[in-house]
C-alpha cells in the first residue's frame, strides 16, 4: 500500500480476492445455517473498541469476514432463505453496484453526471413498459420514474405528493393540519404509519378500513363509508393506499374499486405493490398491476424483493410529476447551473427527500440486460411453480392447513393442533438452521409465512425444508389429540 491509498495494482488484486469471497461464499452457503445463530453483543464483542492506529493490509479485512462477519449474517441469499420476502441479489446486480460504487458519481442534479441520470429514467421506462404500467408514466409522458431507496421512502414522497395536490400547495409553507385523513387497509404495510409520523399529519389521521377475512383485501363499501363519513365531518381524505401484494399474506386490494372512490372525492390513489408487482414481468401476471394503468397516481415496486437487483433499488412513479416538483423542488443558490435554469433537463434530487443519490440505476440496467425479460419471467415463474407445489404438500397432509390462498411465491399455513405447534415447529426449523421462514397473525391465528423467490432455490430446497418441517411437526404433534379437519 501506498501511504493510506491503494495503488491500481494493489486495487486489482484485492478486488479479485473480494470477487473470488463472494463467489465462494455463494458456493458454501447450502452449508451454513439459514439463520444467523448469534446472541446480542457477540459480534461487537469480536471487534476492538477503537480503530487501528496505523493502517492494516486489506486482507485482515478478509480474513475478518469469515470470523466476525459470516457468524452474524443471516444469509439471505441462502437457497432455503423463505422468511419475510426475499431480497434476493444476482451476480450481475453485485457487478452493477460495484461499478455504481467505482464511478462514485452523485447524481442529485443532470449536471452532476448526466449519465446517472438519463440512464435512470430509461431503465425506469423500460420496467415500467415491462410491468404493462401506461405511457404516462414514463419519462416522455406527463409522469415518469425515479430509483428510490425503499418502498417506505417512495410511499413517504407519494403522502408529499397527495399533501402538495389536497392543499393546492398550501402544505409547502403552512404545513399540514390536523383534519387531514388517510386511508388503508387494516394489513397495509407498516411504512405508511412511518410516513404519516414524519409527514407531521400524525398517527391519527390514519384510518385503517377493514378487511374481507376470506381475501384479506380491503373492503372498498367500508372505505367508501369511511371517506364519505368523513367529508360530512367536515375533514379532508388526501390520500388512499391500495396493496398489491399485502406484506402478511399477499392479497390484492380492488385498485379499480378504490379507484373509483378516490376519483369521486379527490384522494391520491397510491398503489404499493412492494413485492409483488414485478411479477407482472410475466403476461400470466399482469393482475399483479390490474388497475394500476387506469386508477393509480403513484406506484410502487421493488426490483430488490423478487427481481434479482441487490438491495436498494425501489422502483418509484407518478402519473404526474407536476404534483411531485410543486411538492419538494428547491434549487438553493449553490445548486443553480446553466442545464437546470435551461428547463431542459431533470433533476432527480427533486424526486425524493434526500439530496444527494448514487448510480441505482446501474444494478438494475445489468439486470434487465443480462437477464432479459424472459430470464426475468424464467425467474417469476420458477418461484411461483415451486410455491404452489409447497402449497399442495400442506393441502395434502391433514396435520396443516393453508390459512389463505398462495399468492404467487407467497405460502400461508399453519398446524391445525394450534399457534403454540404452530410457533414451535417454526422456531425449531429456524433454529436448526436448515431453512428459515417467519411468521404472521391472521384473523388472530399465529401462521408461517413461506416466501420462495431467491436466485438459488430449487425444487430439492423445497423438498428438503418441507421434510424438516413435516418431521417437526411429528415432534411437535407426538401425543395430541388428531386434528379436526
Ligand atoms: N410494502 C410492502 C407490501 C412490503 O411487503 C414491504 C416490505 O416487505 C414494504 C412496503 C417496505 O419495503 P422497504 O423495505 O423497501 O421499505
Amino acid at each position: 500500500m501506498s501511504g493510506a491509498h491503494m495503488t491500481p495494482e494493489e486495487f486489482r488484486q484485492q478486488g479479485h480476492a473480494v470477487i473470488d469471497w463472494i463467489a465462494d461464499y455463494w458456493d458454501r452457503l447450502d452449508d451454513l445455517p439459514v439463520r444467523s445463530q448469534v446472541a446480542p453483543g457477540e459480534i461487537a464483542a469480536l471487534l476492538p473498541d477503537r480503530a487501528p492506529q496505523d493502517p492494516e493490509p486489506f486482507g485482515a479485512l478478509l480474513a475478518d469476514l469469515d470470523q466476525v462477519v459470516l457468524p452474524g449474517i443471516t444469509h439471505w441469499q441462502h437457497p432455503r432463505f423463505f422468511a419475510y420476502f426475499p431480497a434476493n441479489s444476482s451476480p450481475a446486480a453485485v457487478l452493477g453496484d460495484l461499478i455504481s460504487s467505482g464511478l462514485g458519481a452523485q447524481g442529485m442534479l443532470w449536471a452532476t453526471s448526466p449519465a446517472l441520470t438519463e440512464v435512470e429514467q430509461v431503465v425506469l421506462d423500460w420496467l415500467a413498459r415491462a410491468l404493462g404500467l401506461p405511457e404516462e408514466f414514463c419519462s416522455s409522458g406527463p409522469g415518469g420514474g425515479v430509483i428510490q431507496d425503499t418502498a417506505s421512502t417512495a410511499t413517504f414522497t407519494a403522502l408529499i405528493c397527495a399533501l402538495h395536490r389536497a392543499t393546492g400547495g398550501r402544505v409547502r409553507a403552512e404545513g399540514v393540519t390536523s383534519d387531514l385523513r388517510v386511508y388503508a387497509s387494516s394489513q397495509a404495510h407498516s411504512s405508511l404509519d412511518k410516513a404519516v409520523i414524519m409527514s407531521g399529519l400524525g398517527e391519527q389521521s390514519l384510518r385503517f378500513v377493514p378487511v374481507d377475512p376470506r381475501t384479506q383485501a380491503m373492503d372498498v363499501a367500508a372505505l367508501r363509508e369511511a371517506v364519505e363519513s368523513d367529508v360530512a365531518a367536515g375533514l379532508r381524505p388526501v390520500l388512499v393506499q391500495a396493496a398489491a401484494g399485502t406484506t402478511s399474506t399477499g392479497a390484492f386490494d380492488d385498485v379499480a374499486a378504490i379507484g373509483a372512490v378516490a376519483r369521486e372525492h379527490g384522494l391520491w390513489l397510491h398503489v404499493d405493490a412492494a413485492w409483488a408487482g414485478v411479477a407482472a414481468v410475466c403476461p400470466e401476471h399482469r393482475d399483479a398491476t390490474a388497475g394500476v394503468p387506469e386508477h393509480a397516481d403513484s406506484f410502487v415496486t421493488n426490483p430488490h424483493k423478487w427481481l434479482l437487483t441487490t438491495f436498494d433499488c425501489s422502483a418509484f412513479w407518478v402519473r404526474d410529476r407536476t404534483q411531485l416538483l410543486g411538492a419538494l423542488s428547491l434549487l438553493p443558490e449553490y445548486l443553480r447551473n446553466p442545464a437546470t435554469d435551461s428547463g431542459a433537463v431533470v433533476d432527480l434530487r427533486d424526486w425524493h427527500p434526500q439530496l444527494g443519490r448514487r448510480f441505482r440505476a446501474v444494478k438494475l440496467w445489468a439486470v434487465l440486460r443480462t437477464y432479459g425479460i424472459t430470464g426475468l419471467q424464467q425467474h417469476i415463474r420458477s418461484g411461483v411453480e415451486l410455491a404452489r407445489r409447497f402449497a399442495d404438500r400442506v393441502s395434502a397432509d391433514e396435520r396443516f392447513e393453508l390459512v389463505t390462498e398462495p399468492v404467487l411465491g407467497l405460502v400461508v399455513f399453519r398446524l391445525r393442533a394450534g399457534d403454540e405447534a404452530t410457533v414451535a415447529v417454526m422456531e425449531s426449523l429456524n433454529q436448526g438452521g436448515v431453512a428459515y421462514l417467519s411468521h404472521t397473525r391472521v384473523e388472530g391465528l399465529a401462521a408461517m409465512r413461506l416466501a420462495v423467490g431467491g436466485w438459488r432455490t430449487t425444487q430439492q430446497d423445497v423438498d428438503r425444508t418441507w421434510a424438516a418441517i413435516a418431521a417437526l411437526a411429528d415432534e411437535v404433534t407426538a401425543g395430541s389429540p388428531p386434528p379436526t379437519p
